[in-house]
């Protein structure tokens, strides 16, 4: 037995920081490996070591293996935790380790290879007597084998790439006349992500449930499983909610489940956590099937850890060190019903592009309560306020797991959670999966892996309601508002004027709704708001720490507020609006200044930046190219400016008035940056 005294985490992102959580609470020490893009991350600030290891692209990174290795050696660390994607299931790379004398926190190579290929784990798992889906999976089957198999798996059929992963390369067939060009495809994209086009065929199972049991094994022979988690709530295959336990799951066929699972992992000799996934017809019997299993941490592991009062990251590193596992089978507790719900950086009315930018504001709730060993509420986040949310890697920024003594309230908890997050500076998901939870089959547990698919109607944007228009309008009225009377009016550069108070008017665009004209006259605290041609209102506003308290009609909102100049985030019950008021953005446009965003003209891709943040540019100096239908067009800096911020890069999809460069004043540098909370 061995005990670690720094381990090196090869990961970023709310991974990384959970791992750190624990070292930290084991006193080991930690070292985080960081790319460019990356080098004030959250996780590399809650490192003791943070380490350079390449360029933001992952593959020069995070994926390189001599760069991670080279990190570890040089900082000295007994043990390399990969966390989950980037290297995690790479059995090359687990191999460096230990080539180098590094522990790989992980299972052993030949455990990895085993399960690494699909054909060749399914194979082995049918042979120790574990279920199925019905299928052929022979190595080399070339097209008309595949054709074959279809005809006597029978139809719908479902091609799948060997090598598979993330739902790539899956296809669909529904007749014969399909397989062959199907069967193109699958290998195609399966070439293209993963380097191997061997494809099998399975039993394509209609509204599948997913539900896969975690295990743990050590290296003294001893294995167990710690229950299931359901992972059903699935958008094109990848998961955006999981719990534990399975609503669905009788207590035998839990028993057998997780018999199943420990089988799995003994036909392979693993040692360490790692999941077993099954797909179960939701329709039919007690019926399940093995799909494959990930020979890492998963990102849903906290559920497990919330219904057991186990640590995971806790375990795998006692099982590298060569401890036995603490807890008998029979000792595994099960308390209590965890949900966790992914917060990604990305924009459902746009199809679910990712989206990136600076987050001027991030309010988590606060982790809380307790059934056992984690917080009742407790939240995974790689982010806080000040952080960048680039385009190099995965746009999942955090996860929020509720764990309530039954499912209704730990549901009832998820939903006061979202409702009490803000993410100011990129859009996400959070309304989304606000949405998703108030569905009523989600809420009774009648769940299959195509639910969210079919309600496309969760990702439409809602038109921006009028509370939300009033704010941004009084937040407005305080920026034009003197300060403290006896301020100078004739110095004043806004629509301020003597006489007969006029009323301000804005034009606001939130998303995908068409502009709005919104009036405001008075002070903050005596105003009246006039939305479009609609009744006049009577208002007031206070801003302080980032929250704007309004009061409309008699009632009283609160909200989180962020402004980069024309661009306005307002947030309320986890719902957040990105407000482009237009009437500034052409004056920003017009305006020779060259101070304040500059914006797309249109929707289109990064094909150049020519700047980077605190780069000086002098009117005419060109910042960035964006292309739309293949017309290329440059924005050129109109005065002279610093560049504070970049929230673009190369490759990245723009809509219309995003930001790609914010410049500031050359001599009030620090007053921009800071100027934007009132
Ligand atoms: P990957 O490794 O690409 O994630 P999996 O085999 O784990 O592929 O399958 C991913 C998802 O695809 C499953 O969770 C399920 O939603 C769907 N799926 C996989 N196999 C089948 C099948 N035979 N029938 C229906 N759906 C399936």
């Amino acid at each position: 037995m061995v005990v670690f005294d720094k381990v090196l985490v090869a990961n970023r992102g709310e991974i990384a920081v959970r791992v750190l959580r624990t070292l930290r609470e084991l006193g080991i020490g930690s070292v985080a490996v960081h790319s460019d893009a990356d080098a004030n991350a959250r996780h590399v600030r809650e490192a003791d070591e943070a380490i350079r290891i390449g360029r933001a692209s992952a593959r020069e990174s995070y994926l390189c293996i001599p760069a991670v290795i080279e990190a570890a050696l040089r900082t000295g660390v007994a043990a390399i935790h990969p966390g989950y994607g980037f290297l995690s299931e790479n059995a090359e790379f687990a191999r460096a380790c230990e080539d180098n004398g590094i522990v790989f926190i992980g299972p052993p190579v030949e455990a990895m290879r085993a399960m690494g290929d699909k054909i060749a784990a399914k194979t082995r798992v049918a042979a120790a007597g574990v279920p199925v889906v019905p299928g052929r999976h022979d190595l080399g089957m070339t097209d008309s084998d595949l054709a074959a198999a279809c005809e006597s798996v029978g139809f719908p059929a479902l091609l799948k790439p060997s090598a598979g992963g993330g739902g790539k390369g899956m296809r669909v067939v529904r007749h014969s006349g399909e397989v062959g060009a199907a069967a193109e495809s699958a290998r195609r994209e399966s070439r293209s992500s993963f380097g191997d086009d061997a494809l099998l065929v399975e039993r394509y199972i209609e509204r599948p449930r997913h539900i896969e049991v975690q295990v743990a094994a050590d290296r003294h022979g001893n294995v167990i499983h710690l229950w299931e988690r359901e992972c059903s709530l699935q958008r094109r295959h990848q998961k955006v909610m999981e719990e534990a336990p399975s609503v669905w799951v009788t207590p035998g066929m839990r028993d057998r489940m997780g018999a199943a699972a420990v089988d799995v992992a003994r036909s392979c000799a693993y040692t360490g956590v790692g999941t077993v996934e099954f797909i179960v017809d939701s329709t039919s019997a007690e019926d399940f099937f093995f799909l494959e299993m990930n020979t890492r941490l998963q990102v849903e592991h906290p559920v497990t850890e919330a219904i057991t009062g186990i640590d995971l990251v806790r375990w795998q590193i006692e099982i590298a060190e060569g401890r036995e596992l603490p807890l008998t089978q029979e000792e595994v507790g099960l308390t209590g019903h965890a949900i966790e719900a992914r917060v990604y950086a990305e924009d459902p009315a746009t199809g679910f592009l990712p989206s990136s930018g600076r987050l001027m504001l991030v309010h988590e709730p606060a982790e809380q309560g307790s059934l056992g060993r984690w917080p009742a509420v407790r939240v995974d986040s790689a982010v806080e306020s000040g952080d960048t949310v680039g385009s190099d890697y995965d746009p999942m920024i955090a996860k929020l797991i509720a764990h309530g003594p039954d499912r209704a309230q730990a549901l009832a908890r998820l939903h006061q959670m979202l409702s009490e997050t803000a993410y100011l500076g990129v859009t996400t998901n959070t309304a989304y999966l606000g949405r998703l939870l108030a569905l009523s089959d989600v809420v009774n547990g009648d769940l299959h892996t195509g639910l969210i698919d079919e309600h496309t109607e969760l990702a439409a944007p809602e038109d921006v309601p009028d509370d939300v228009l009033a704010a941004a309008a009084l937040e407005r009225l305080i920026s034009i508002t003197p300060a403290a009377p006896g301020g100078d009016p004739w110095m004043r550069g806004d629509s301020w004027r003597l006489g007969p108070r006029a009323w301000a008017s804005w034009r606001v665009r939130g998303p995908g709704a068409v502009a709005v004209d919104v009036f405001a006259r008075g002070t903050p605290e005596r105003a009246k708001i006039r939305i479009g041609d609609g009744e006049v209102m009577l208002a007031s506003v206070h801003a302080s720490d980032g929250r704007l308290t309004v009061e409309l009609e008699g009632d009283q909102r609160s909200y989180w507020y962020a402004r980069t100049s024309a661009t306005l985030w307002l947030s309320r019950d986890g719902q957040t609006w990105r407000l482009v008021e237009l009437d500034r953005l052409d004056a920003e446009r017009t305006e020779s200044a060259g101070v304040g965003a500059v914006v797309s003209p249109m929707p289109g891709s990064v094909i150049a930046v020519y700047v980077k943040p605190g780069d000086p540019v002098a009117s005419g100096d060109p910042l960035v190219a964006v292309e739309a239908m293949k017309m290329e067009h440059t924005l050129h800096a109109k005065g002279d400016g610093v560049v504070l911020e970049v929230p673009v890069s190369v490759g990245q999809q723009v809509a219309m008035d995003a930001e790609l460069v914010l410049l500031g004043s050359r001599d009030a540098r620090g007053e921009e940056e800071t100027g934007e909370h009132a």
